[in-house]
């Protein structure tokens, strides 16, 4: 390999996403010298950036699952930094809403699996209720949410960049790690680029996203048994030319597979559906406008205004998966020394939704398990 020899640093961070930065963040913030390796020309512009920006309260996570344990502790944690910081984010509520009789039952289990998760606020409203919240709404009932928010991504991510230079985190842009080696006294690490270059590291966090995987199996003394499979479920949204009249996020009851065509506002107020899911082999944002004729009459449930011709096929994501169609449910896997008997390495796999609440939580979770002793 053509390059330079880099000294050993303490610990590397691979992917700038909003992972990979809260991650440098804390440990930077914790006085480790960290350096961040991210493939693209800029952070964050992956999965990161394709999604709904919903702070979600963490409602339908298996109990004791990560995703339940992390989307909570996450969440407030999140919703404490945006204050601080002054990063746009609104606590708007959501609203699950019942639009047949017999759905008024799911929003009753719902609410008690949300408080086997810590999540205590729900509120059953009635049709009337929720209308006088929401007149343009069409449902029987509905399960009012006060702690689901959104929040300016962007923003937030910026701001954890800030953080991690600030106490001292560097970061390498266009600098995607390639193959590594586990050494007996920590990691060799390829760097590909315009500016190839080695460099050998104690500590080696990989937070790739959708490359996660790849990225374990390139690495040689990683045991290729314990990394997980790799899928890829698209999420296409529709945006709305007409104004939605609603200040709320609004969620049908969920359905096996999925949580429906909800409706989810930014900022501005401007309306977006979706994300739907469709199982893909390879990655392509591309959003078949075909895909809006599936939202339209699912809309109607809970919007039955929803002028002909107002969506428009906007953005997608794709949810890096863990576990096969037919498994319905995944957790986060941030697999450590324990899992895999390698010193020094955190692999983060399958950080689909919750990910974006989760971060700060994720980022305290990985520290502790580089520093059980410290954090006892
Ligand atoms: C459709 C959709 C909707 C979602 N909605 C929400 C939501 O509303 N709320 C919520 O909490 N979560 C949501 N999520 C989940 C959330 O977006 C993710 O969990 C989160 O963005 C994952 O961040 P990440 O840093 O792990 O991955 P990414 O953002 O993908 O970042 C990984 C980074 O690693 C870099 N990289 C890859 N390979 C290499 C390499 N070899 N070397 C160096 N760098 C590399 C990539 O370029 C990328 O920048 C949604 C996800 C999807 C798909």
């Amino acid at each position: 390999m053509t390059g330079w020899y880099m000294d050993k640093v303490e610990c590397v961070v691979v992917g700038a996403g909003v992972v990979g930065l809260a991650i440098a963040r804390r440990l930077a913030q914790a006085g480790r010298e960290v350096i961040v390796l991210e493939a693209l020309d800029a952070i964050g512009t992956v999965t990161s950036s394709r999604n709904s920006e919903v702070i979600h309260a963490g409602i339908y996570y298996p109990a004791g699952s990560l995703m339940a344990r992390l989307c909570v502790a996450g969440k407030q944690a999140l919703y404490a930094y945006c204050r601080e910081r002054g990063i746009g984010h609104s606590n708007s509520g959501k609203l699950i809403v019942a639009t047949r009789t017999e759905e008024i039952g799911r929003l009753q289990s719902i609410k008690a699996h949300a408080e086997a998760n810590g999540v205590d606020d729900l509120v059953v409203l009635s049709g009337a209720e929720a209308r006088a919240l929401e007149p343009e709404l069409a449902c029987e009932a509905a399960l009012l949410s006060p702690s689901t928010g959104i929040v300016d991504s962007h923003g937030y991510m910026l701001s954890l960049r800030g953080d991690a230079e600030a106490a001292g985190a560097a970061f390498a842009l266009q600098a995607p790690l390639i193959s590594g080696r586990v050494t007996t006294n920590g990691f060799e690490l390829d760097i590909g680029g315009d500016a190839p270059m080695q460099l050998a590291c104690d500590l080696l966090i990989n937070s790739a996203g959708l490359s996660a995987t790849a990225i374990a199996r390139s690495l040689d003394g990683m045991p290729l048994e314990l990394i997980p499979p790799a899928y890829l479920a698209k999420g296409c949204y529709f945006s709305c030319s007409a104004k939605a009249p609603f200040s709320h996020l609004i969620y049908p009851v969920p359905e096996p597979g999925g949580l429906g065509v909800h409706l989810t506002l930014d900022l501005a107020g401007q309306a977006r559906f979706g994300p739907d899911v469709e199982w893909v082999d390879q990655i392509d944002y591309t959003v078949d406008p075909a895909r809006g004729e599936k939202f339209y009459p699912a809309i109607r449930r809970y919007w039955p205004a929803l002028p002909d011709g107002a969506l428009i096929p906007s953005y997608s994501g794709m949810r890096p998966k863990i576990v096969p169609p037919a498994v319905a449910v995944q957790d986060f896997m941030i697999q450590g020394p324990q899992a895999h008997g390698v010193r020094g390495l955190i692999n983060l796999f399958g950080i689909e939704s919750p990910g974006l609440t989760s971060s700060l939580a994720i980022a305290d979770y990985v520290a502790e398990m580089i520093e059980p002793q410290q954090q006892a």
